[in-house]
């Protein structure tokens, strides 16, 4: 009788945690449909920014006041972003660095506030993968701790691979379509050039000028002066909270497709 009791007290008890497994996985399971949907809100897909070759182009070094952010012989200029007292444990070789998605997102250890970037990055030759899962990285201009961690400038495979025009490459993530698409092929060196201009706050934290940014991808002008409204998050609507100088951080981002390598990282002040 004792026993009965005991395994039924039992059976009851399993039922109750199963239930409520099933119950929060179902919870989660809802959650994750509803940040899809509200990640649709923000992406658009027309128009589709012209498709142009870009010119040749030959390996370019830094000019004589350049700060060297990386020139292929070590990382010292990078750390970790999840602890910036860790040294960055990407994948250097060939010259090259190489994202390690294990290690997650890298970033300088000096802060910068206006400055112009030129930065070489290549999408392997073998990528897989489609859409915002096909060589994603990108470069924050100005890395944040807080979601969504700053302003990226998105670096994408989008030759022949499309995804929302405002998340393709060239994009100021979510926010501003880039103006061509001067894409190369998978396996090609790629340059950006960019001059950012930080946005300015005032003693109180009031935003007294947005951020501005010009980009060159392959030398083809992709943004002009882009005026910023704020972040770049994946869900929900830019916004600004005060901050000073900060790191270029390099994203390892989330995806399954090989992973991409940069190399001839420098930067002059402004
Ligand atoms: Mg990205």
């Amino acid at each position: 009788m004792r026993a009965a009791f005991i395994l039924g007290a039992g059976l009851l008890l399993a039922n109750l945690v199963l239930a409520q497994k099933t119950d929060s996985l179902r919870a989660r399971h809802i959650e994750d449909s509803l940040n899809d949907i509200k990640a649709h809100l923000t992406e658009y897909y027309s128009p589709i920014p012209p498709v142009i070759t870009p010119g040749s182009y030959s390996y370019s070094t830094a000019p004589s006041d350049a700060i060297i952010l990386f020139d292929g012989r070590n990382l010292d200029q990078w750390v970790s972003t999840k602890d910036s007292s860790k040294k960055a444990d990407w994948i250097l070789g060939d010259s090259v660095m190489t994202v390690n998605k294990k290690a997650g997102d890298i970033q300088t250890r000096a802060k910068f506030t206006d400055f112009q970037l030129h930065i070489e990055y290549r999408i392997p030759a073998n990528i897989t993968g489609s859409g915002q899962a096909r060589g994603n990285s990108g470069i924050f201009l100005a890395a944040l701790p807080w979601y969504p961690g700053g302003y990226e400038l998105q670096v994408l495979d989008n030759y022949k691979s499309t995804t929302y025009v405002n998340g393709q490459v060239g994009s100021m993530y979510k926010q501003a379509v880039p103006l061509a698409n001067a894409c190369r092929k998978p396996g090609e060196w790629q340059a950006y050039d960019v001059i950012w201009t930080a946005p300015k706050f005032n003693d109180h934290g009031i935003l007294m000028a947005p951020a501005r940014v010009t980009v060159f991808h392959n030398g083809v002008v992709v943004q002009n002066n882009t005026t910023l409204l704020g972040d770049t998050p994946y869900i929900g609507q830019p916004a600004y909270r005060v901050h000073g100088a900060a790191p270029i951080k390099l994203q390892s981002h989330g995806d399954p497709s090989e992973p991409i390598s940069y190399r001839n990282i420098w930067l002059r002040q402004l």
